[in-house]
């Protein structure tokens, strides 16, 4: 078969396509038909290599896909051939403290695909078949893959973990990333009052358009003095910061008093600087989270497949093209997911 493929930790150049070993099916695995994937910062972090992960290379990446269920192993019985399905990328053990306790996310032994384990981004990929999700008929095949692993992470960090009612004010960082702009459509749903930064105009009308207050612009001012100047100097209630070290300083100064600051990541990198004093002046809570259970991205999903979110794609490439998409998620050019496609689909 044909799969992406990292051949060493590094830049762009590591990026490759072609030919890779057919995928074995395990006894508890289902063997899938890819017919889109889709790119999250994610891989660009495992391509440029993180401390502690120890990947054997060349790495198959990619932790979102979607396609059709091509066989099943012995004990597999959730699904069928035949089956439409998406892939949910995190992979917990069952058996460990956590996982007992009902918190999956939290399992000692947590394994995202393509971060820490063979990736989705091939022709075939064996995935476990509890990580596999129904997808109704008329989904197209880019909106199924493009959607779980940001519309997941925006939800349990929205909805579980920050516990937003509709009477918060919410401000979502970089509006037109993947896990961004679920967060503004997930938000808005909730029935809050939704600020977004993005970087243009053209980002911060999409960012409207998907349900967005107010649209701020971060390039020409401080995004918390807009945001204060915006509340009549009161501040939010919620920030969701994904982007870290550039952000997080404005993020603590947006916040009301007794405000929740959330984060799922960090694009820009981990270690910003804190003012404590801050927070236990103001009494504010950080709220850390990380991908979610399989009934909250089913929740998440459920929304996407019945049109009430939308998932925005900044382009679709083939998979021999997936440098390029990477290049799109690292120079924030675009609004939404990148989709790769399996090269052979376009000769169908
Ligand atoms: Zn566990």
């Amino acid at each position: 078969m044909q799969a992406v493929q990292y051949t060493d930790h590094g830049g762009r150049e590591v990026v490759t396509y072609g030919d890779a070993p057919d995928p074995t099916v395990g006894r508890n695995e289902a063997l899938v038909d890819v017919r889109a994937g889709a790119l999250n910062h994610l891989d660009v972090w495992t391509r440029r290599g993180l401390p502690g992960l120890d990947l054997e290379l060349p790495h198959v990446p990619g932790s979102d896909a979607a396609g059709v269920v091509r066989e099943v192993g012995a004990d597999v019985s959730r699904v069928d051939p035949g089956d439409r399905v998406a892939v949910s990328a995190g992979v917990n053990c069952g058996s460990c403290e956590f996982c007992r306790r009902g918190e999956p996310t939290l399992c000692v032994d947590y394994r995202v695909l393509g971060e820490h384990t063979t990736g989705v981004h091939s022709e075939l990929a064996a995935v476990p078949a509890d990580a596999l999700v129904s997808v109704p008929d008329g989904v197209d095949w880019e909106t199924a893959a493009a959607a779980p692993l940001v519309f997941q992470t925006a939800w349990r960090l929205l909805v579980t973990r920050g516990e937003i009612r509709p009477d918060d004010s919410v401000l979502v960082l970089g509006a037109s990333g993947g896990v961004g702009h679920a967060a503004v459509q997930i938000a808005d749903h909730v029935g809050c009052t939704v600020f977004a930064t993005a970087s243009t105009d053209e980002k911060r009308a999409a960012a409207e358009r998907l349900g967005a207050d107010r649209a701020i612009d971060y390039t020409d001012s401080e995004f918390d003095t807009r945001i204060r100047e915006l509340t009549d100097r009161r501040g939010v209630d919620v920030v969701v910061d994904h982007v870290g070290e550039e952000t997080w300083r404005q993020s603590l100064r947006s916040l009301a008093k007794g405000g929740r600051l959330l984060t799922c990541g960090a694009t820009s990198g981990p270690t910003p600087e804190t003012n404590v004093n801050r927070i236990f002046g103001n009494q504010l809570t950080v709220v850390g989270s990380t991908m979610a259970t399989y009934g909250e991205t089913e929740a998440a999903l459920e929304r996407v497949w019945d049109g009430t979110f939308t998932v925005e794609k900044r382009a679709t490439l083939p998979m021999s093209e997936t440098a390029r998409g990477h290049e799109l998620l690292e120079s924030r050019e675009g609004f939404g997911k990148v989709v790769v496609v399996p090269d052979s689909e376009y000769d169908e």
